[in-house]
This record gives C-alpha cells, structure tokens and sequence, in this order.
C-alpha cells in the first residue's frame, strides 16, 4: 500500500485541499531470490551438453546492483568457438536441414512453451544478472521472447507462402552476438528465426549478462532439441571475433554497438558471408503544440528512462514545439521526481541499477559533457543505495543540435531537449543524426503522423506511444544503425537463399 509521506488537510474557502509531499513511499514489495537457481560455474553449451572450455578460463557475472558475484562463467576462446561451430555444421547437414518444416517447428514451439513455464525463474535471473526493473523482465523480457519462439514456430512449415513462387533455403551456420540490455529477448530475436528456417547457431551472449542464456540451454536440453542445433557461448569481445572469423559460419547476426558493427563489416568484406547489424540510436521523440500533453510526457518518460535508458531505441532527444515547451519540461521535471530508482527485485522499482561500472563511468562523462557545452542540468532529486551501479534520472534543457549530448549515444537515463517551430525545420533537425533507428511523433493530427513518418530516416517511427514491440512486427535502423530486419516476415530473410521456381 502507498503511504503518504506527510499529509496536510487544509479547509479553505469551503473547498477541501489535500497537500502531499510529492514522493510516496511504498513498502518494499521484494522478489524472492528462491524460485531461481544459479550455479556456482556454467560451462559451454555445446552438441547438446554442457563442455568445458579449452580455455580453461572462466570469468565473473556480478548483480550489478550489488556488486557481488553470481556466477562464473566460461571463457570461450577460438578453439572453443571451432567446436561449437562444428557441431552446428555436424547437426545442419545431418539432422536439422533435412528435417521436415512442421517437425522442426514443434521444437520450437516446445521451447517458447518451456519459456513460459520456467517465467518467474527467467524475469529473477534477468534482473539478477542485468540489473533491470523486475517488472520489466517479468512483464517484457520473458513474454516477448517466448512470443518470438511462438511466432517463427507459426512460420517454420509455411515459408511458401512467406515467399510465394520461391523456394526457400537455409543458409547454414549462424554465429550470433548479443549485447547486455535484453539478454534473454535478443537470444530469441536471434535464435527462433534462424531454427525455425533450417540453420543451426552458435550464439555468444554479452559478458555481464550470460545467466539467461545460459538458462535457455537448460531449456534447449529439456525441449530435447538435436544436439548441435542450438549452441550457446559465453566470452568476450574476442570470442565473437573468433566466431565472426570461423570460415564455416555462413551468417552472422549481431545487435551491439556502432563502433564493433564495424569491425564485424570489415572483417567479413570480401567472404560470402551475410550479416545482419542492429546497431546504436539517437532516436528523437517529437511532442507537437496539438498533441494529448500528459500521454507525451508518460511517453517520453517510458521512452528514455524504461531499462535505465539500455535501449537502442531509447527516445534519448526530444524535440519539443516551442509554444508547449515550458509546460512539457515542467511536467516532466515532476514526474522525474516520482520516479522510484532502487533495487531492481522490488516490484515498485521504476529504474534499477546501471548495468556495469563501466556504462556507469559512461553515463557521467555524457553528464559532464552535456554540462561543459553550457545545457542545463536537472536530476531527480531521489536518494540513491549506497552499494551498485546507480544513475539519478537527469534531463538536459538548453541543447543545442550540436552539442555531444544531442548526437552520440549515451545509453542511459539522460534525456537532451531542444525546441521547434514548424514541421519542416524539426524534420531536418531529427534526420540530423547518423543514427536511424526508431523515433517518436505525438500530435493530435493524421496527416501530420503520415506525413512525418514518410520523411523521417528511421527504422520504426510510433506515433502517439513509444517503445512498443511484436514479435510481427520487423525491427532495424537506416545509416549507422545497420542494416537488415530482426522480427516479422522481414526477420526470415536474413537466414534464407531465395530462388525462383
Ligand atoms: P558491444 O560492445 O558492441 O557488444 C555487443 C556484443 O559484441 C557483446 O557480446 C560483445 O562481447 C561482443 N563483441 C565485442 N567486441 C567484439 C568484436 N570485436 N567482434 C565480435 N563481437 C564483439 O555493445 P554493448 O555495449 O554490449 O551493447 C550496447 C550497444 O548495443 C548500444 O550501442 C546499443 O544501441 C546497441 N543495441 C542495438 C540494438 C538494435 O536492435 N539495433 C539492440 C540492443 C542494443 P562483450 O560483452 O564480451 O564485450
Ligand atoms: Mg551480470
């Protein structure tokens, strides 16, 4: 139950007034650590059991709310990588691309089912690993990517129809790379639709965050998936080198950073291997002088502090139009001060813990930076725990377009707002990124929704809502936000040769 703080009763003039101190406090509302179970160490996932590396390395995932150990996970290093890339090769040329479509999709239909049941353990291990909001792996992380596996299991058997008068082949071997922000959903993005279209995979998850990927090879096991099919990985940034190098992998998928999408694009020029690249964004959130005020601003809230600002797709600019601008910002400097930032377990725990010192250190060099180039500053003013990686959601005002806090990826809970006049000049400011990944409309107006998403240079464009995710629905970036479709009928693409009848 919330309780008020303090609570004053005033009569005045007849009319009853209630004053509140602006925060509640609630009673904290913990998950219980007990329904999930960590081992001491995990070795590879490898050909359907559990291999200790070559490396004989293993390495520490901590809780980054706490900063204590975990687990500790294998270090997989190349000779590992060619194990795990021949077994992938063993089981697509003996088992799984001979396969019928309707066979292959009952495993995976059986592994989202899995998901679902082993929910409550996933959305624990999740937080633990990664430090986000209980809520949001429970509500998000783990129904979506049982949704995936539940959606390209619907698509295994009737890829005629996907690609009408073309016959559909799988590619291969994928090597699929994973970043820290949504562990579990991008294992899923990557793994359903490469299975359910005949490839088999090698995927490497993010160093701070192996835990629920590590448990999706204890549910692969229990789906009595084929040996080989699915391998899962864990290591560093040098063990998806050695994947994306290995010349048996026909694919890669990799959703991470600019900077290592790059590499990844020289390191396979001139093979014949095909990639796809989900990369970094700046996405602007644009807020109209027409548009429902309140509903923009939970918006744009949801849209850059939703998983400490990890998103790729954060609304991490907001234009805002200049007759509206000061109500918006004083309304959002409000509804900053009633965010809770906590402990990620509590269910009342808006924004949890930053996922690792480093991102951390990150964050505040963007802080000092935004503040250097003379915008202003304001942060919540809400006490943060005295152990982990913690980060008080701050806004910037006074951004001009070319300051450093307006262009580069931060990803974190910061938010740099500018202001427009006219429809034409905040087209111009918003495409003003080398990102193209997602962006915002809110406006009152159709025509003005049609209008700006046909000439915006993104990805995904929501109008009146902002992070919304379907498993039908294809997601990816234009420019430095890299190319190809993760999702939908565009996300079977990536894993087939097409030919004509
Ligand atoms: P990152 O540093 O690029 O790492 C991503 C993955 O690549 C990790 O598994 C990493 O391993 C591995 N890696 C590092 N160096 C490598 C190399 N030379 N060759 C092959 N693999 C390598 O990105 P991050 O910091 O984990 O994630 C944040 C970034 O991801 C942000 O830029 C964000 O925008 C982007 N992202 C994009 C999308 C999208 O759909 N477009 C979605 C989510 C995130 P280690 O963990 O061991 O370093
Ligand atoms: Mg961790």
């Amino acid at each position: 139950m919330p309780v008020a703080k303090k609570k004053n009763t005033v009569k005045k003039n007849n009319t009853l007034k209630l004053k509140f101190d602006t925060s509640w406090s609630y009673d904290p509302a913990p998950e219980s650590k007990s329904a999930a179970t960590i081992n001491k160490q995990y070795d590879l996932f490898i050909n359907g059991e559990w291999q200790k590396p070559v490396s004989k390395k293993y390495f520490n995932t901590i809780n980054p709310a706490t900063e204590e150990k975990l687990s500790e996970v294998a270090d997989a290093n190349a000779a590992d990588v060619d194990k795990a890339v021949k077994a992938a090769k063993n089981a697509y040329e003996k088992v799984w691309k001979k396969m019928p479509a309707k066979e292959r999709a009952k495993y995976v239909f059986r592994i989202a089912r899995i998901i679902q049941e082993r929910a409550r353990e996933l959305a624990i291990i999740e937080t633990l690993d990664g430090g986000k909001p209980i809520k949001e792996s429970r509500d998000f992380d783990i129904p979506t990517a049982a949704n995936h596996f539940f959606y390209y299991a619907g698509w295994a058997d009737k890829l005629e129809y996907a690609f009408p008068n073309r016959k559909t082949e799988p590619l291969g071997v994928a090597g699929q790379i994973i970043p820290w922000n949504f562990p579990l959903l991008m294992a899923a993005w990557k793994i359903a639709p490469a299975i359910a279209t005949g490839n088999t995979v090698v995927l490497k998850s993010a160093e701070t965050t192996p835990l629920t990927s590590l448990k999706l090879a204890e549910i692969i096991q229990e789906a009595d998936l084929p040996p080989g099919v699915v391998n899962i990985i864990t290591g560093a940034g040098s063990t998806g080198a050695a994947i994306v190098n290995h010349p048996d992998v026909n694919k890669i998928a990799f959703t991470g950073s600019t900077d290592v999408g790059k590499i990844i694009q020289r390191a396979i020029a001139g093979t014949d291997k095909k990639a796809t690249l989900e990369l970094g964004g700046k996405a602007a959130n644009i807020i109209f002088e027409d548009a429902p005020i309140d509903q923009a601003v939970e918006g744009v809230i949801n849209g850059i502090f939703f998983n400490q600002g990890h998103v790729c797709c954060a609304g991490s600019r907001l234009y805002v139009q200049e007759s509206v601008a000061k109500e918006v910002i004083r309304k959002l400097k409000d509804r900053l001060e009633s965010l809770i930032v906590g402990d990620p377990m509590d269910k009342n725990t808006d924004i949890g813990a930053i996922n690792s010192k480093s991102q951390l250190d990150i964050i505040h060099k963007y802080i000092g930076i935004g503040k250097k180039e003379g915008a202003e500053m304001y942060e919540s003013s809400c006490r943060l725990p005295g152990k982990g990686f913690f980060c008080r959601p701050t806004l910037f005002t006074n951004v001009a377009q070319s300051n450093r806090i307006a262009q580069e990826e931060i990803f974190g809970p910061v938010l740099a707002i500018l202001t427009f006049r006219t429809e034409d000049e905040v087209i111009e400011k918003a495409n003003n990124s080398p990102y193209g990944l997602s962006a915002g409309v809110w406006t009152d107006k159709g025509s003005k929704i049609f209008n700006m998403t046909k000439r915006m240079r993104a990805g995904v464009v929501w109008a009146n809502t902002f992070n919304k995710f379907d498993p039908t629905s294809p997601f990816g970036g234009y420019k430095e936000s890299g190319f190809g479709r993760e999702g939908g009928l565009h996300g079977l693409l990536p894993y087939l040769n097409l030919q004509n009848i």
